[in-house]
């Protein structure tokens, strides 16, 4: 028997299922058509120049959205106001030793701070990171000491349509490959990330790993875990890798963590609350690492963070154990892909643990990638429904040094599934705008840049279409669904 938070109904459909009740709401914007549309003109087009405001549901991001329970609220109130010596982290320090199985932990203000850490430690210039896929912070803080990274994806990791269960594997022979060529010297670790968050929340196997594992240590490379959505990992584990079904998900995280000499973790995605943390049983590590949280972060029993948000995150890590909690997202997103899957939408399968994925190449054919099809889609969707999605292509992407967009590998739209924070009613009205915007592509065309920062130009760039297509778009919504929102 499983306890994953899907249901079947007499007619035999599966549905997900809310394992809570909801009892502290938020109000919601749900705006007429012509004021979504006039919305995004004012935001640029760009769904991160946007307000709460103006939108229905904010499938932008899971980063810090997660709804907490209220246990961890009320955890909150016990908080132990110390610069030093903290009972609020010694909760926190016993949290994660019963979670991840790991001794020596550090505090740290949020994940990018974790790999600020870290790779100051131990990236030098000439090193390679072997890694399944690179986050946006992690090539950055890679980079930042001088280091380079190397993504050592499967074959399967980047096709839109698949059937493979684990798309977050390292290609265990590109790696030997890699170590072969560069000298084990050159490798500070391998590092990898649990349900790959920019390839759609795709997950790692145990076997995978363990395999990983076997390398490292025939080299004696270090083999760091980026444990962010580790949670969501744990539980495709179980659903998806025989040897595992029987397993609890805390069994099954601690198999995970094993396997991993150091571990570092956003707490705005895994434990539902803010701040981060790096833990490991290896004490020289530890002492490695202690000195530079102290410089960068804060002492060791708060590292930036409030002593609130360290005890929501000592509740939220242990909750993390439960399958009817971590499997929420998965178990939405699942239900939103097949339904858009079945209807032909292109959408990136097997479903992950983070987001629906729309393939906007697939979707907008007729938009050339110079003109942005991921983020026209984007625009598009929010005028069809006041959903915002996030833009994952070349917009977020950069340009060669004659000036060229290095188009992105895939066009993709991201509607990001927060951990219990919408109902299915929600997510079938999502999945409802989404078909209707799909009869009606055709009216859909591109963008161009009017304002372009010169980096991270997917935050802050302003955008316009090339043609009057928004415009068109709402007179066609407005003609198809009267006096309704
Ligand atoms: C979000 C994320 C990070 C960075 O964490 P922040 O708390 O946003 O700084 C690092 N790695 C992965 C896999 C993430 O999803």
């Amino acid at each position: 028997m499983s306890t994953s938070p899907v249901i079947k109904l007499a007619s035999g459909e599966q549905i997900p299922i809310e394992l809570h009740k909801v009892r502290m709401v938020q109000k919601l914007h749900l705006k007429p058509v012509e004021e979504r549309l006039e919305a995004v003109k004012a935001a640029g087009y760009n769904s991160f120049l946007m307000s709460t405001r103006d939108i229905f549901l904010d499938m932008l991001t899971d980063s810090g959205t997660n709804a907490m329970s209220d246990l961890q609220v009320s955890s909150m109130l016990q908080a132990d106001d110390a610069y030093a010596g903290s009972q609020s982290f010694d909760r926190v320090k016993q949290a994660v030793k019963d979670v991840f199985g790991k001794e020596y932990f550090l505090p740290v203000h949020q994940g990018r701070a974790a790999e600020h850490v870290i790779f100051q430690a131990f990236v030098s210039p000439g090193h390679v990171v072997p890694m399944n896929y690179h986050f946006t912070t992690t090539k950055a803080h890679i980079e930042l000491p001088g280091g380079k990274i190397d993504e050592i994806f499967t074959e399967e990791g980047l096709k839109v349509k698949s059937t493979f269960p684990f798309k977050g594997n390292i290609d265990i022979q590109k790696l030997r490959n890699l170590i072969e060529t560069h000298g084990a010297d050159k490798i500070p670790f391998v590092r990898m990330e649990a349900s790959t968050n920019l390839i759609g929340g795709q997950p790692f196997s145990v076997e995978n790993m363990r395999q990983v594992r076997a390398v490292c240590q025939q080299h004696n490379i270090m083999l760091l875990l980026d444990a962010s959505l580790i949670g969501e990992n744990a539980y495709f584990v179980k659903q998806r890798e025989a040897e595992f079904k029987d397993s609890s998900i805390g069994e099954i995280l601690h198999t995970l963590c094993g396997l991993a000499d150091l571990i570092y973790f956003s707490s705005r995605k895994v434990s539902s609350t803010r701040g981060g943390g790096i833990c490991t049983n290896d004490v020289r590590l530890f002492d490695q690492l202690k000195d530079l949280v102290i410089l960068y972060e804060g002492f060791l029993t708060y590292g930036g963070m409030s002593v609130r948000e360290i005890e929501a995150m000592a509740v939220g890590l242990r909750e993390t154990q439960d399958e009817t909690v971590i499997g929420q997202s998965p178990a939405f997103i699942k239900y939103l892909v097949e339904t858009l899957d079945a209807q032909g939408v292109p959408v990136v399968t097997p479903p992950g643990g983070l987001g629906c994925h729309v393939d906007a190449g697939g979707f907008l054919p007729h938009v050339p990638q110079t003109e942005y099809p991921a983020g026209a889609l984007v625009a598009a969707y929010y005028i069809a429904s006041g959903v915002r999605g996030m833009e994952r292509g070349t917009i977020s992407s950069v340009r060669d040094e004659a000036g060229n967009d290095l188009l992105a590998d895939v066009e993709l739209m991201r509607l990001a599934m927060p951990r219990r924070v919408f109902t299915l009613s929600q997510v079938k009205y999502a999945a409802d705008r989404l078909l209707w915007l799909y009869k009606n592509r055709e009216l859909v065309g591109g963008l161009r840049f009017e304002y372009e920062p010169k980096v991270l130009r997917f935050f802050l760039g302003r955008l316009v279409p090339t043609s009057d297509w928004p415009e068109r778009l709402a007179a066609k919504f407005r003609a198809d669904f009267g006096d309704s929102l």
